[in-house]
């Protein structure tokens, strides 16, 4: 058997990183150096962070670990990408600078030979819900970033902690839990960039989805401190092949 090409991009969402989950970083300190250093490219499709409160928080020691980490795979010569999620919008250019990283506005289109490929976080697509949505809109909004970004860095922990709270007591009730992406909005996006791919995490529904003769596919989260024990990535090769892989390399 021949060894896999060298992969064009890796793509990885949804790792929720948090000191309280310590094998779930050692995990991704492991992917980034076994297999993101072997690749051209890397993208950090959303909500790698559990949470992130501001740039100026970059100093706290894990978060100052998983910097110089990334950092790492930049000065490799990986070109790295990072699209917030809706925990992790606020990384800024302060974060991108130190990582050696790019920041990206979604949707985002890359080319892989003649195949198009639209990037996502995932939660813009979930619009049936209405709350989450306004939501959105507001943290979104730079006056309201401004603001937020304004306050002392333990003012602003203090207000995510409540939020994540809040969050918590709202997905143990069922309408929650089967929210997904609405085809519809998933249509706009390929229609918008004319793409016939698109790769998006958010939803820790990980598939790959036909719209009409079009591909989705939907990164896993990672879980490697609780059970189920979960995670993964996609590889984009040049020839444009897009595969899935488990935790463990295996091709799914
Ligand atoms: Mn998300």
């Amino acid at each position: 058997m021949t060894l896999p090409a060298r992969p064009f991009a890796l793509f990885i969402s949804d790792l929720h990183l948090q000191a309280s989950h310590p094998r779930t970083l050692e995990a991704f300190f492991g992917f980034l150096h076994r297999r993101a250093m072997h690749a051209e490219q890397l993208y950090l499709l959303g909500d790698i962070f559990e949470y992130w409160a501001g740039d100026d928080d970059i100093a706290d020691p894990f978060n100052a670990r998983i910097v110089a980490a990334i950092r790492a795979v930049s000065d490799a010569g990986v070109a790295v990408h990072w699209l917030g999620g809706n925990r992790d919008f606020l990384v800024g250019p302060a974060f991108a600078d130190a990582a050696g990283l790019t920041l990206l506005q979604e949707p985002h289109l890359i080319q892989a030979g003649t195949r198009r490929i639209a990037l996502v976080h995932g939660d813009a697509q979930c619009t049936r819900d209405s709350a989450y949505m306004a939501f959105r809109a507001q943290v979104r909004a730079p006056a309201w970033q401004a603001h937020f970004l304004g306050m002392p860095l333990a003012q602003r922990k203090a207000i995510i902690a409540g939020l994540r709270e809040g969050s918590r007591e709202a997905q143990s009730g069922t309408a929650y839990e089967i929210m997904d992406v609405t085809p519809q909005a998933v249509d706009d996006v390929f229609d918008q960039l004319g793409a016939s791919a698109i790769i998006h995490g958010h939803t820790h529904r990980p598939a790959v989805h036909q719209h009409g003769g079009r591909l989705r596919y939907v990164l896993p989260d990672w879980e490697l401190d609780q059970d189920p024990v979960r995670g993964g990535w996609i590889a984009l090769h040049a020839d444009g092949n897009i595969v899935r892989h488990d935790l463990d390399g295996n091709i799914l």
